[in-house]
């Protein structure tokens, strides 16, 4: 029987706000790692609220700093400035590679996706967009036109955007094998862009590992190729590290600095402020200042929020993040790999950091979306949350709050094993 909250849900919310599980989850109190739902049933959270819960909930640090900033000015617009706003701009703009400096702050990827796209055209004086299929960009109508995975779409389009292969290597789309594909799914932009465009560009946008997509992890020569044709089409790069940026996948603070390219324009949304709504463009200088009409975010730059952001980065170099999530994600990746040995239906497992997806299958590779939802329940059963994407719906998404311990990993690793053991007969 369907609980009072799912009977709510269905009464009163847009059906297309689709929750994981069929009996939904409501989530009352979360510390660190954990999360407790309605009933009172603890879970060890592997899924961060979509990766945006980056250093633990409930963290001291990053509440004190909220509460602290709530008890002196809560919300000024951007028609002041505010001092944390100035501090985490200045922040981001040493800590982000290459010449990167000016920011726009906004309250979601969305928005700040929708900065990145403006500021590329108005700098560029061109209208084409280059987005990667399998991408998702966000929410808007901009958004979703960039987003080239279907179960996201409705309706009508944006014009102005072409669509290139992402780096897809168990399922190739050219049917080769890495290396000896010479990487020809990056290579082939350049035709794109010949064939379906005017042949000038705005800008190329991509995820550095696509997150909706199923932590799709392209090979390590894809963006060297893939930027150095958008460049000579005279495009801008755009890395979306809405769900890569900020220690996530390990060893760096930002997913594309693993592929050794440094972007024009970067978003940031999610884990920068460890669940207080933000979105953030930062761009050169030059690209920033050809935005020369005016232009306003009312909650944009908030000075909760930002003060959230501070803190979370803080939380973030004080316990040396970057390089505690490697160790975590190795030895979490690791321990998912070992368990294949048993689980034949994990047909990859895949990503860096403590970014890890695990394409469910069948004989052939063929997806399979109930053993992936099987298998979340399972591990809800265990008090385990994950999550899932990919666009068959059969990747399940292994994200844990970056600040898990080493002790977590392995507590997950046991409760997913018995969740495994659940349905691999299915
Ligand atoms: N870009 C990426 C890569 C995302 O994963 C998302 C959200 N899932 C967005 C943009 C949009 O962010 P938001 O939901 O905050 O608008």
């Amino acid at each position: 029987m369907a609980s009072e909250y799912a009977l709510k849900q269905q009464k009163y919310l847009y059906p297309a706000m689709k929750t994981y599980y069929a009996d939904p989850l409501v989530l009352v109190e979360g510390s660190g790692r954990r999360v407790k739902d309605v009933t009172g049933k603890e879970y060890l959270d592997c899924f961060g609220g979509i990766l945006t819960t980056s250093v633990g909930h409930a963290n001291p640090e990053v509440v004190e700093a909220m509460c602290d900033q709530i008890r002196h000015i809560a919300h000024t617009s951007t028609c002041y400035l505010n001092v944390p706003l100035l501090q985490l701009a200045e922040e981001l703009a040493s800590l982000t590679p290459g010449a990167l400096q000016k920011c726009f702050f906004t309250n979601s990827g969305t928005e700040a996706i929708e900065t990145a796209i403006a500021s590329a055209r108005f700098h560029t004086k061109s209208h084409w967009i280059v987005s990667l299929r399998h991408g998702y960009h966000g929410r808007s109508v901009l958004a979703t036109s960039l987003t080239g995975h279907a179960p996201w779409r409705l309706g009508t389009s944006e014009p102005g955007i072409t669509y290139a292969h992402n780096g897809y290597c168990y399922r190739c789309p050219f049917h080769q094998t890495y290396p000896g594909c010479d990487v020809a799914c990056a290579r082939d932009m350049e035709e794109l862009i010949r064939t379906t465009t005017d042949g000038r560009i705005a800008a190329l946008i991509a995820e550095p590992i696509q997150g909706v997509g199923g932590f799709i992890t392209p090979p390590p020569e894809f963006f060297k190729i893939a930027v150095d044709i958008a460049r000579r089409h005279g495009g801008l790069f755009i890395c979306d590290e809405v769900q890569t940026g900020f220690a996530r996948t390990g060893d760096y603070m930002f997913g594309i600095q693993h592929w050794g390219v440094e972007p024009d324009l970067m978003v940031f949304a999610k884990g920068l402020a460890n669940g207080a709504p933000i979105g953030a463009t930062i761009a050169r200088p030059e690209i920033a200042d050809s935005w020369t009409a005016s232009t306003i975010s009312t909650f944009g730059g908030n000075p909760v929020t930002m003060a959230a952001a501070i803190a979370t980065l803080k939380v973030m170099k004080e316990q040396d993040l970057p390089k505690h999530v490697a160790a975590m994600g190795k030895r979490m990746s690791d321990g998912l790999w070992k368990l294949q040995e048993r689980c034949r239906f994990m047909g990859d497992v895949r990503g860096k950091g403590l970014m890890i997806g695990i394409e469910v299958v069948r004989e052939g590779k063929a997806p399979a979306a109930d053993l992936t939802t099987a298998f979340m329940d399972a591990a809800r059963q265990e008090g385990v949350l994950v999550g899932k994407g990919g666009l068959y719906g059969n990747v399940l998404r292994v994200t844990p709050p970056l600040t898990i311990t080493e002790a977590e990993v392995d507590e997950a690793l046991e409760k997913l094993g018995r969740a495994c053991d659940r349905v691999r007969d299915l």
